[in-house]
């Protein structure tokens, strides 16, 4: 599976943004974003004017990015929800949060976007006891995500039972049994992703 493997904190710098790509290191001092947050390269400290496309172009980089989908996988997600009823910029957004991975970085059983791919190509979930290793497999209202009974004694797990978690409202974590359902799809404003999707949609359309 075609995956980005360069330099996360080089994505963060370019799109001027933490995107939280590398789990507990976002959070210290040792963040990229925190010594250079200016663009790399050697024009990085230098780009300044840019034009509506420019703007569509790097809010797309930015989506694309934080929930970790190369170019065709996230243009395949675009064109999928403008086929679904309702606001496109709406339906794609509910796409990517209720992805398997997401899903599974969203019930705080994973310190990164990243992680929770891994975990889940791994083979470490189920979706309603069956188990799924997809990571943009789409979970569905109600379906329950659990870590699978052969790997909840991995340490990893073990110290997941020791945590506070908090998970968005639509979804609700049982960390004893090392399991999460979700609720209902978000709605919009349960979304905290910093995205403009609007713009997405006008790059997309042109
Ligand atoms: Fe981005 Fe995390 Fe790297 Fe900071 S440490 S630049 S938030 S990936």
């Amino acid at each position: 599976m075609a995956r980005y493997t360069d330099a996360s904190c080089r994505l963060c710098r370019r799109e001027s943004q933490k995107l939280f790509l590398k789990g507990d290191r976002c959070y210290s001092t040792k963040c990229a974003m925190e010594r250079r947050a200016f663009a790399p390269g050697q024009h990085g400290q230098g780009r300044k004017k840019v034009s509506d496309y420019g703007l569509q172009l790097r809010e797309k980089q930015k989506a694309k990015r934080f929930y970790g989908l190369l170019e065709k996988q996230f243009h395949n997600t675009f064109l999928k929800a403008e086929k679904r009823k309702g606001i496109t910029g709406d339906n794609l957004l509910v796409m990517l949060e209720t992805r398997l991975d997401n899903v599974v970085f969203r019930m705080g059983f994973a310190s990164s976007r990243k992680e929770a791919r891994q975990l889940v190509n791994h083979g470490h979930f189920t979706v309603n006891g069956r188990k799924v290793d997809i990571p943009s497999y789409e979970v569905a209202p109600g379906s329950t995500v659990a870590v699978k009974k052969t790997s909840q004694k991995s340490p990893k797990f073990e110290e997941i039972k020791d945590m506070q978690i908090s998970a968005p409202a639509w979804i609700s974590v049982d960390v004893a049994k090392l399991e999460g359902t979700v609720l209902s799809l978000p709605r919009r404003e349960e979304i905290d992703t910093p995205i403009a999707e609007h713009l997405i949609v006008e790059l997309y359309s042109k």
